[in-house]
């Protein structure tokens, strides 16, 4: 007996219904970031494995326990990228792209942690991201935290709130690690051994800790925000300033570090958080996180470019639209069936031509009884049916039944000529969209 094959764990097979909201989604983020000024990057699903323990930071969950890290044929170290970033960057450096003012780069694409799984947390997820390199103006943090917001307007996701914070400059480090440490040092001995290494190794990792014992200590610990230099300061107050003439509303969270090394300055994340208690996301909630890497680009052996860039996650996107009642897949707009066949090949023609028409028309390859594509076009949700008999075919006209509407309703059936056949079945998916688009 063989066994059965299945997925990996926590990587999911992705088909209609929800497909189509993927569609949209990806469509919808290609049209705007591409308005927006972003082009596409495609960078390879497998990268060295220093690239990532380099730019994301050895004591990160990510590096620390969630990278797919594999040794390939050749002996060398390679992992499947936990994010973008990093490889954003390498290929940045990589082509010489410091002799550009100002890049901008999206992508689109499938990452990989090994995480714990739950609703929204996936080991094969995916993300969109957009990053910029070249400007350190804070209108340049401004416009790329814009572009995620109208984005996920665009797509109808309501009731996200921009958490936004300042982690300041290399230089204004020290001091803060100086206080955070004094703070925590005292409880140190109560500390699991995975939290003490962390206090020893990358203290400010406490600070997004999943360990539910430390949160009371975290939450008194002293912040970033009190220890800024005069430009931090500066930049932060005019990423404020700058949001609130754009109308993006905001609130501080001067705890919020992100789980990545990388960050200097803004920081943000997207939150979903709906007023009621209907939250399809539970606790990861978070479905956009961002901000600055001023030195990302050097540390990796690069020009000293300052950049901004967010990644949100897709996976939460779509679940949430799904839940606010989104449907979008494709209904075909007319099932042809015919029983005869001698008249198969003209079925098959009109299909043809009609689907070339851009309208949505289907028909059973097998052929057979009435009631088999009857069945059929039920299946596949048809909004309309006809029969293509010998009748029809002389007559150069159907009687087309209406599949949404009950019997005995005035508009169940409709006569319709041939030539004028495409031309109805426009109309009619312009009257009644098969679809329930978002925020609607
Ligand atoms: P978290 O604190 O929830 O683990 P993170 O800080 O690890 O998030 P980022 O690395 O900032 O997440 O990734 C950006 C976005 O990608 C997240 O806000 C989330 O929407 C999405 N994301 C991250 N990890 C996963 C995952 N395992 N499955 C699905 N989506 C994810
Ligand atoms: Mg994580």
């Amino acid at each position: 007996m063989s066994q059965k094959l299945v997925a990996v764990k926590g990587m999911n097979d992705l088909m209609s219904p929800q497909i189509e909201i993927w569609q949209f989604v990806e469509r919808t983020a290609r049209e705007m970031f591409g308005t927006w000024g972003y082009s596409e990057i495609r960078t390879p699903i497998v990268e060295d494995t220093a690239l990532f323990v380099r730019s994301v930071g050895e004591v990160t969950d990510i590096v620390s326990k969630e990278m797919y890290t594999f040794e390939d044929k050749g002996g060398r170290s390679i992992t499947m990228r936990p994010e973008n970033t990093a490889p954003a960057v390498r290929a940045y450096i990589e082509h010489g792209l410091g002799q550009q003012p100002v890049t901008r780069w999206y992508y689109l694409g499938p990452m990989f942690r090994y995480e714990r799984m739950k609703t929204g947390r996936y080991r094969q997820f995916y993300q969109i991201g957009a990053e910029a390199y070249g400007p350190a103006d804070a209108s340049q943090d401004v416009e790329n935290i814009a572009l995620a917001w109208h984005f996920l307007k665009a797509i109808g996701i309501q009731h996200v709130t921009l958490h936004l914070n300042s982690l300041g400059d290399a230089p204004d480090r020290p001091k803060y690690l100086e206080a955070l440490r004094a703070y925590f040092a005292p409880h140190v001995a109560t500390f699991s051994d995975a939290a003490k290494e962390t206090f020893e190794r990358n203290t400010m990792r406490l600070l997004d800790t999943k360990e539910e014992a430390l949160r009371p200590l975290v939450a008194g610990a002293p912040v970033i925000g009190d220890f800024l230099g005069e430009a931090a300061k500066a930049h932060f107050d005019e990423v404020k300033a700058l949001l609130t003439t754009l109308g993006i509303p905001f609130v501080i969270d001067r705890t919020l570090v992100r789980g990545l090394d990388y960050y200097t300055r803004t920081t943000f994340e997207f939150i979903y958080e709906p007023p009621a208690g209907d939250n399809a996301l539970g606790t990861a909630g978070t479905v956009c996180g961002g901000g600055r890497y001023d030195n990302l680009v050097r540390e990796l052996g690069g020009p000293d470019k300052p950049a901004v860039g967010f990644a949100m996650g897709l996976d939460r996107l779509v679940l949430l639209l799904e839940s606010l009642g989104t449907r979008l897949e494709r209904r075909p707009l007319l099932f042809i069936a015919t029983m005869e066949p001698e008249l198969k090949a003209h079925a098959v023609k009109l299909v043809t031509e009609l689907r070339m028409k851009g309208l949505a028309v289907d028909f059973d390859p097998r052929g057979g009884k009435f009631k088999r594509q009857l069945d059929r076009a039920l299946a596949v949700k048809a909004r309309h049916f006809v029969v293509y008999g010998q009748s029809e075919h002389e007559a150069r006209a159907f009687k087309i039944k209406n599949m949404d509407l009950p019997d005995g309703d005035p508009n169940k059936e409709a006569t319709v000529p041939l030539d004028g056949l495409a031309e109805w079945l426009l109309n009619a998916a312009r009257v009644a969209p098969v679809t329930t688009p978002p925020g609607s």
